[in-house]
């Protein structure tokens, strides 16, 4: 747009696509005693329809050449935060603000992808939903079903706070300019799973020893822990040892960790 040099290092792909915009938009139910954060608005493409549903809005974006941009969307509900949003103190800066249901809506530079996520889960942000533009194989890994190839650590720690799926997949030319990769579209459903883990160290910990090398089996990626105990639990799911971690689904993961003393 106009005379704007885009910046490579914060993956600064703008979406031109309407359809795509307005489809992202209209794909969380958000009213207006909500609270939507936005992160990376670039120029504001989504930032325009998201301010059409009047809710609370508040925006980060790290790079402040796009002030000339964002600043006419700041008003009363409306704050626009010049600031890694990594480094944000997010809690503090919702603090003020009176809301119903919260929700994060962001066309995600790839590298940030899952960092991001990580920071919003670890901050204690309570998200209701968060819709996502990532990469399109990272799409399809953190929307995977066990059994299949895409299904990883990654899938099994996210289902375990999300109910995720994958609405669409973005072409390439739908950017200015085009990023190299194509794109799609998650949304991410807060599920009342978490509540079902005793231990969350420990759970993901196991997680993280079961796909360590994903070629081997569970018997091999868990050598060292309590075998019989974990063979006696996957029998009731209609697997053995000799099954591989992508085979074996959350409620089983969430078992398993359970019973680990
Ligand atoms: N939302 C706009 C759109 O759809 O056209 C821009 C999307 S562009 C892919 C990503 C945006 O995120 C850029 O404006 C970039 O400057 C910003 N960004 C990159 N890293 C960021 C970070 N860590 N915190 C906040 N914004 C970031």
């Amino acid at each position: 747009m106009g005379d704007y040099r885009h910046k490579k290092k914060y993956g600064q792909n703008f979406l031109k696509n309407k359809k795509v915009l307005i489809d992202i938009i209209d794909s969380i139910d958000v009213k207006e005693d909500d609270l939507v954060i936005e992160i990376g608005p670039g120029q504001g493409a989504l930032t325009k329809y998201l301010k059409l549903y009047g809710c609370n809005l508040v925006c980060y974006e790290i790079d402040k050449d796009l002030k000339r941009y964002l600043d006419s969307f700041a008003d009363n509900k409306t704050r626009i935060i010049y600031e890694d949003f990594l480094k944000a103190n997010v809690l503090k800066d919702i603090s003020n603000i009176k809301y119903n249901n919260l929700y994060v809506i962001a066309n995600l530079p790839y590298y940030v992808t899952t960092p991001i996520i990580e920071k919003i889960i670890s901050d204690g942000i309570s998200v209701k939903g968060m819709v996502l533009m990532v990469q399109k194989e990272v799409a399809y890994r953190f929307s995977a079903r066990p059994g299949t190839k895409d299904y990883g650590a990654i899938t099994v720690y996210l289902d375990s706070y999300f109910d995720i799926d994958l609405l669409f997949v973005v072409n390439r030319k739908d950017f200015d300019p085009s990023p190299n990769v194509d794109s799609a579209v998650v949304r991410l459903i807060r599920n009342n799973k978490e509540g079902l883990i005793k231990n969350r160290e420990v759970f993901n910990k196991l997680i993280k020893d079961s796909f360590s090398m994903k070629r081997k089996n569970i018997k091999n990626n868990l050598r060292n822990y309590d075998l019989k105990n974990i063979e006696q639990i996957l029998f009731k799911y209609d697997l053995s040892l000799s099954d591989r971690a992508e085979n074996i689904p959350l409620e089983a993961f969430i078992e398993i960790a359970n019973n680990i003393h």
